[in-house]
């Protein structure tokens, strides 16, 4: 028992969001018990990590001598477990910030969303989260934390709680450096205060870890950079739980890359791709990126400047000889050994990716459907890359089935010699598109079209301009150029005079609602569609622009016509007969609301509807 210092213990309540936190994960990580294990070693070695940073760096710390170590004591009577390290320790208001409150807002909300989803909350998802403190709740029913900061002048002091609403704080006397994290375990849990059994989870967990584990008195890690091995020494499950480690993961990783150059730049780095995206991609609420060592020694855990955004999801380490070992944050980020390593971990990651694309199929779409929408971004970023991240898209098209992606290469081979462009569609999913009446051309004719359904494709579009000298085309826009229409496929379409009097009579009808009407080329079996003007923002840019609560402009459209369409042929009658028919009038502008309404963009449905009785009623007079 740690000595009070005679204060009376101070009570603090855990933020609201915590003790549900706490509860949700004390009740729903049954399955994995033993993870407590994995997450606090992962923490005392956090800890001397900084440790050791604080003494390379020059700073002064209590017990400069102190050997850097982890020690675990059990007592299988007591059914007692405690961690100790010698690393940074934490200060009071540490304490509260640390283990008191959840580090970053937001984490239950996910937790609750993935639960509502009917998804399990298991380990996986914990420890992406980063609340690994926490997980000691499921095996205990009550927390010491004995601690005392590293800088000189520190206190020390005890943390108790019991992980449901309080936890409270007193000084006490511990002339060491450190933590010291101690606790009864539960009845069912006892079996972890058996010796084996914890020296068989550190060994399968920690092995990898930089800092002697003592288990009582034996030493039962081996302390090997993994990284500094050579290829053929390092063992799959090696790889496997290293990676689980770093990437806070608990799935295997997708696939590894190992390097070690040497010459005009020196490291080792090994790199991993993750077999799966985390919970919410864009505001990942942890990134963790890659470990930087400078010497074999721990310099920081997030060194984003190794990546470029694109390839923000890569896990690893990259171990350096060419830094300094004292270099600050400042530093690294200025450096130009940095800027060097980011190069050639770039070009490697690519064509780790190439190879793929090459021999392992199926990895290389489970690494694009995971991650292709921000690898993708890559276009428009990385200049000196842009040819080789092109060649790795991959879309969906109308020749293959939902899920089955092609590249570009794969779609230019299939062009028959008379098309010049590469005809893309966009659509908010791949139903959404396939209905899109814009096709009807395409698919009369076999020319096949790429299905943009990621919302970010269209932002990669213009920087690819044109792929093997083939230009994008949308077939959304009215400058699309088709062949002349062919009339066994289409049919007769209506002579040239009367369907300039037609058209002059949607235009009247249709007034500003529109910008133009024209002939259409591309429609087969619809009489009408809308498409965009030249100036005119493609659809999925006007919904994302939306979204992100900008203002657009109203575009107005095109509304484009198909002059064999039987319908048309009947208006233009009717227009022979009496341009002001007031069906004719009602069918034009339910011609148009069809049109928006295909598109998705019909707001009001009763006036359509309305009108659409009023037809039907003259229809069965
Ligand atoms: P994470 O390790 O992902 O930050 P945890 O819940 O495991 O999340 O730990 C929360 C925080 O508590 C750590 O970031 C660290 O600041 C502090 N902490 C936990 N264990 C220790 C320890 N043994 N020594 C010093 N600080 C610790
Ligand atoms: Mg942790």
């Amino acid at each position: 028992m740690p000595k009070k210092k005679s204060d009376a213990p101070q009570t603090y309540e855990f933020k609201a969001e915590l003790k549900q936190l706490l509860h949700l994960i004390v009740h729903s990580l049954y399955t994995q018990p033993e993870i407590f294990m994995r997450e606090l070693v992962s923490n005392a070695s956090d800890a001397l990590n900084k440790v050791r940073f604080m003494q390379l760096t020059d700073q002064n710390i209590l017990d400069p001598q102190r050997e850097l170590k982890i020690k675990i004591e059990v007592d299988s009577k007591k059914h007692s477990f405690a961690i100790e390290d010698t690393g940074v320790g934490m200060t009071h208001d540490e304490l509260i910030e640390n283990i008191g409150t959840v580090a970053k807002s937001g984490t239950l909300q996910y937790l609750e969303q993935i639960q509502k989803e009917g998804k399990k909350i298991d380990a996986d998802i914990i420890g992406k989260f980063g609340v690994g403190f926490y997980s000691v709740f499921m095996v205990t029913d009550e927390v010491s934390v004995e601690t005392r900061h590293a800088s000189p002048d520190s206190k020390a002091y005890l943390w108790k709680s019991d992980g449901k609403g309080t936890f409270s704080i007193s000084e006490i006397i511990r002339p060491q450096r450190g933590t010291r994290i101690s606790f009864t375990l539960k009845d069912e849990y006892k079996e972890f205060a058996e010796e084996y059994r914890v020296k068989s989870i550190i060994q399968k967990y920690s092995n990898f870890i930089n800092f002697p584990i003592f288990i009582g008195k034996e030493r039962v890690n081996s302390l090997e950079a993994l990284w500094r091995k050579s290829k053929d020494e390092l063992k799959e499950d090696e790889l496997t739980e290293f990676y689980k480690f770093i990437a806070n993961d608990y799935d295997p990783p997708l696939g590894h890359l190992h390097l070690s150059l040497e010459g005009s730049v020196n490291f080792k780095a090994l790199l991993f791709v993750p077999s799966k995206a985390p919970y919410d991609i864009f505001n990942e609420i942890r990134e963790k990126s890659l470990h930087l060592y400078a010497n074999r020694v721990f310099v920081q855990d997030n060194a984003t400047e190794l990546l470029p955004e694109y390839l923000r999801f890569i896990r690893g380490v990259v171990d350096t000889e060419d830094l300094p070992l004292n270099i600050s944050r400042q530093v690294t980020q200025d450096s130009p050994v940095m800027v060097k390593i980011r190069n050639v971990l770039t070009t490697r990651i690519l064509d780790l990716f190439e190879n793929w694309t090459n021999n392992d199929t199926g990895k290389y779409e489970k690494f694009y459907k995971n991650f292709g929408h921000i690898f993708k971004l890559g276009v428009n970023t990385d200049f000196i890359n842009k040819d080789k991240i092109i060649k790795l898209l991959r879309f969906e098209t109308t020749s293959k089935s939902k899920g089955e992606l092609t590249s570009l290469d794969n779609y230019i081979s299939r062009m028959p010699e008379s098309q010049k462009e590469i005809y893309y569609l966009t659509g908010e999913s791949r139903e959404i598109a396939e209905r899109n009446p814009k096709l009807e051309y395409f698919r009369k004719h076999n020319l096949e079209v790429l299905l943009l359904v990621d919302p970010i494709d269209i932002f990669i579009i213009p920087s690819i301009y044109e792929y093997e000298k083939k230009k994008f085309q949308s077939i959304e826009k009215a400058d699309l150029k088709l062949e002349k229409k062919d009339k066994a496929i289409e049919g007769e379409a209506l002579e040239e005079n009367l369907l300039k009097s037609l058209l002059t009579v949607f235009k009247e009808t249709l007034g500003d609602k529109i910008e133009d009407v024209t002939a259409s080329d591309r429609l087969v079996d619809s009489p009408a569609t809308l498409v965009i003007g030249k100036e005119g923002l493609e659809p999925q840019v006007e919904k994302f622009m939306k979204m992100m609560n900008q203002e657009v402009k109203p575009q107005k459209k095109i509304l484009e016509i198909n002059p064999s369409h039987p319908l048309i042929k009947n208006l233009s009658r009717l227009n022979l007969g009496n341009s002001q028919d007031p069906l004719l009038r009602q069918s034009i502008m339910q011609i148009y609301e069809s049109a928006l309404l295909i598109d998705g963009n019909l707001e009001n449905p009763t006036e359509f509807v309305s009108r659409m009785v009023e037809i039907l009623i003259t229809a069965t007079k």
